[in-house]
């Protein structure tokens, strides 16, 4: 496919002139994502509304101009970095929070909504949007769709994908399609919603989300357990796992995690400590503390030492200092290769004592925290770019920790995509029938190849 670049001598022909920028910082600030990859791109366009959606697009796909939807460009892949020259379709415009039907409980918001934007919302009528990013207070819902992010409710109440009832997206030709509604329940047809969910905008452009809430649970109680021994925590989730209770968070912290938020901001967290688990539960008052008390013996009984936040401030603090991780890292290395693989949750020890040894083997530090409910663990490879040996041997160490993964029943991203950083590796995971397949899905959606080329499939 060759691309026509989109120069400033279309602006003439452009449907949307007053929508469109051309300015240096506006492309600089719309070339990058947090994968630190940037691209440039050739236009940015910011349209208020599906109407607006289509002309692009429509226009686009008659110039064979390449598209990039775009929302607070958070991603960890690359998703949202244009190449070719692409145009960015900006979403952060269409951010109206359009509907909240207490009744059927469900919200319907354009794609630009900032997801904690909709968590406070809610909150104020007692209800609850359950998917939470560590990214929530910055990044957009039509970001989250298209990556079907997740966060540390996942353990318990699943991730985007569950709680996605229907579209509203435009198609690279500039027609609209819409996908399932208000209805909790609906076998119609092939399921183009969850087709459409993780899709890394290289389908279609998502302009309006149907999304399903819950009642806001009564009460919640957060635990914080900390270990001189990381092995002991890593034991501690599967004996927590397995025990019938299912927290609604579980996220584990490695020293060096600890070390790094603690340098970035003073949360109070124990700096001695090998490793940590924060743990929530929510529920009723009465099975709250029921639970509390269980998932405290088995820390305790694993040789972890608990402490319970006992107010609202001490549970904010703590989950400040989890949020704080990814940009803490930067205190150590200037480069960071962050990978989320994700193992079968009894297989958490083994992961972590492999991770142990390639960072041995390769010289790098390593370091690990996530979503360890779910055995999603971010392995973090502190390393400089500029520093071209030990960039180098982390790259091949990636390599090797995906092959650990793999063996070990797992996948090599749990929420944070293909995008351009993984798209060189889906071959380890994905047998040749699934890409073709997914390449005719593809090709169906966007016969043109317009809508974010360059993404998931490494060159044929
Ligand atoms: C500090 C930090 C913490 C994070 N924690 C988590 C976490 O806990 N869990 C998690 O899952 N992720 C996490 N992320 C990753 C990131 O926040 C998520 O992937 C998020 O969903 C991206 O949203 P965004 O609005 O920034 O999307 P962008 O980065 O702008 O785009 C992401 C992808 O979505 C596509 N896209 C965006 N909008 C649309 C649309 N309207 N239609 C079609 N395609 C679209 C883009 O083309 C791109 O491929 C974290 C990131 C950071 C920086």
């Amino acid at each position: 496919m060759v691309f026509k670049i989109f120069k400033k001598k279309n602006e003439e022909a452009f449907p949307l002139p007053n929508r469109v920028s051309y300015e240096k910082e506006e492309l600089f600030c719309c070339g990058f994502d947090a994968s630190s990859m940037q691209g440039a791109p050739s236009a940015v366009v910011k349209p208020v509304s599906t109407d607006e959606v289509v002309q692009v697009l429509r226009f686009a796909n008659q110039q064979r101009t390449p598209v990039v939807p775009r929302g607070a460009g958070t991603g960890m892949t690359g998703g949202a970095v244009p190449v070719n020259d692409a145009i960015v379709l900006s979403l952060d415009g269409m951010n109206n929070i359009l509907e909240i039907d207490e009744k059927n409980m469900i919200a319907i918001v354009e794609p630009g909504v900032i997801n904690g934007h909709l968590q406070e919302k809610l909150e104020d009528r007692g209800l609850f949007y359950p998917p939470d990013p560590a990214s929530m207070n910055f990044c957009t819902l039509g970001g989250n769709v298209a990556e079907n992010a997740g966060g540390p409710r996942a353990i318990k109440y699943g991730v985007t994908r569950d709680y996605v009832l229907g579209f509203e997206v435009v198609l690279p030709d500039g027609r609209v399609l819409t996908t399932g509604g208000k209805n909790y329940k609906d076998v119609v047809g092939y399921d183009l919603t969850r087709l459409i969910v993780g899709s890394e905008g290289t389908l279609c452009v998502v302009t309006k989300i149907f999304l399903k809430v819950l009642p806001l649970p009564a009460e919640t109680m957060t635990l914080l357990c900390t270990y001189s021994q990381i092995n002991d925590a890593a034991l501690t989730v599967s004996k927590i796992t397995s025990s019938g209770i299912v927290p609604r968070a579980l996220e584990f912290m490695d020293n060096g995690s600890i070390r790094a938020v603690e340098s970035y901001r003073e949360f109070g967290l124990p700096t001695d400590a090998e490793a940590l688990l924060l743990i929530e539960v929510d529920g009723s008052r009465a099975s709250v503390s029921e639970e509390a008390d269980k998932i405290a013996s088995a820390c305790i009984s694993q040789n972890g030492r608990v402490s319970v936040a006992d107010d609202m401030f001490a549970k904010q603090r703590i989950w400040e200092a989890r949020r704080a991780i990814s940009p803490a890292l930067y205190r150590i290395k200037p480069t960071k290769i962050n990978e989320d693989i994700v193992v079968p949750r009894g297989r958490i020890p083994e992961m972590l004592q492999a991770l142990k040894g390639i960072s041995e083997k390769y010289d790098l530090k390593i370091v690990n925290f996530g979503h360890a409910g779910d055995g999603n663990i971010h392995v973090n490879i502190m390393t400089d770019k500029n520093n071209k040996d030990e960039y180098q041997r982390a790259r091949t160490a990636v390599e090797d920790i995906f092959r650990v993964t793999l063996r070990l029943e797992g996948t090599i991203s749990g929420e944070h995509g293909v995008g351009l950083t993984k798209k060189q590796y889906i071959g380890m995971e994905l047998s040749e029938t699934n890409l073709e397949i997914m390449k005719a899905i593809k090709k169906v959606f966007d016969p043109n190849g317009i809508m974010n080329p360059g993404k998931i499939f490494p060159l044929d």
